[in-house]
């Protein structure tokens, strides 16, 4: 958690009125990163010694945010060239970035191919497609099959995996696509399944990772080459609104301990297995920083109007109306200790009403010239929301 010093928010030790002063302008985003180690420290502690851990860059692409992952994780997971640049720009080897996603350029798998990345192949036609580029460029392309699985797994907030989907090959498919890929010049590693994302059950999480498993194992029993790569997706979920309960880590790291011991290990002994997480590892890492612009009282409401808005922090303001609309986490970052509460909106800089960083909260007093936090910032922030909208000038992204 962030620390509260002098009832001033700190960010990496730096309390936010210092940091503000440091950055120079206000919106910014700053990042955490003795957080983000312990986060993964974490992890390390609760997951079995012999699971890699992968991290998946769009949760947060800064080059700088990448760079100190490369030091703790074992792999990133990349969904664009761009995103393959920033992780080949690191100290894991090619061999350890894996690129999944639909819909990947002939452009991106050629450098995919070229830089020997490992490709997640989302169908068939991608699968032919990424042969044909290794017979071209004289390289065997690393390759993985994502498998659609033929079950859901409830509970995420973001489902990518069960029915049909865009996202990989069902698995009634993998079987004979095995056979056709057979006589291709392809390294075909193994497999990668994921079906979901920001799940905050332990319970549904052990058993999406034991039906996973299963799964990869029936597919690996059927495959003409020797499978050396399970990649078992993630999903784990942080806490973003009042009723959300964080993820009980333990269960789902005995779950995975036991699979390992009675189902993995002794069918495929030195095969990489592999979580990939994103928003689990960087997310609470972050905070939103905006500076209260102008305070105005409407009709008897309180309005605080911020420099900020849903151009720098979309998912915070409820995605450009989503059907229910729940506040993230909000505080006035210079006044933690003030115990004069009452009751306001929060309000982005543009013109709509749906820039609403706030709704009704209970917060200290603010006023002109206060910085307003909202805090899970660290994942899907900044590179996932419009900042093309209205045309304000990027905020700074900063890792202390
Ligand atoms: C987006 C994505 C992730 C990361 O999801 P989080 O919810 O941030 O953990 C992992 N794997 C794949 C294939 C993804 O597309």
């Amino acid at each position: 958690m962030f620390e509260a010093a002098q009832s001033c928010l700190a960010v990496g030790g730096i309390s936010l009125d210092r940091l503000s002063e440091r950055v120079g302008s206000t919106p910014f985003f700053a990042y955490d990163r003795r957080l983000i180690t312990s986060r993964i420290s974490y992890l390390r502690s609760v997951l079995p010694a012999d699971i890699k851990l992968s991290y998946a860059v769009k949760a947060n692409p800064m080059p700088a945010v990448v760079q100190h992952l490369a030091g703790l994780v074992d792999a990133f997971d990349v969904a664009s060239a761009f995103e393959m640049k920033t992780a080949l720009d690191t100290s894991i080897s090619a061999s350890h970035v894996s690129f999944a996603g639909p819909g990947k350029t002939t452009a991106e798998l050629t450098q995919a191919v070229a830089a020997g990345v490992t490709i997640e192949m989302e169908s068939a036609s991608e699968a032919s497609r990424v042969a044909e580029i290794g017979n071209r460029l004289g390289i065997r392309p690393r390759v993985a099959l994502r498998v659609n699985p033929d079950f859901q797994v409830k509970g995420s907030g973001m489902r990518m995996g069960g029915g049909p989907q865009q996202f990989g090959i069902d698995v009634e498919e993998v079987p004979s696509l095995m056979r056709t890929l057979s006589s291709a010049d392809l390294d075909l590693l193994g497999f990668h399944v994921f079906a979901g994302s920001q799940n905050l059950h332990a319970d549904i999480l052990c058993e999406a990772l034991s039906r996973n498993v299963e799964l990869l194992l029936r597919l690996a029993g059927e495959c003409p080459w020797p499978v050396r790569y399970l990649n078992l997706g993630g999903g784990f979920g942080i806490p973003y609104f009042d009723k959300d309960r964080p993820l009980d880590l333990m269960p789902v790291g005995q779950r995975l301990a036991d699979l390992m011991e009675a189902e993995i290990r002794p069918n495929l002994p030195d095969a990489r297995v592999v979580i990939e997480l994103g928003r689990y590892i960087v997310g609470e890492s972050g905070v939103y920083v905006t500076r209260v612009i102008d305070r105005k009282v409407s009709r008897g409401r309180v309005y605080l109007v911020v420099d900020g808005g849903l151009h720098h922090q979309l998912a915070a303001s409820g995605n450009f109306g989503q059907v229910i609309r729940r506040n993230y986490p909000i505080v006035v970052g210079n006044r933690m200790d003030d115990r004069e509460m009452e009751t306001v909106s929060v309000v982005g800089c543009l013109c709509t009403p749906l820039d609403l960083l706030g709704d009704n909260v209970s917060l200290p007093r603010a006023e002109i010239g206060d910085l307003i936090v909202i805090f899970q910032a660290g994942a899907y922030g900044l590179t996932a929301s419009p900042t093309a909208f209205l045309g304000h000038p990027l905020p700074p992204e900063v890792l202390v």
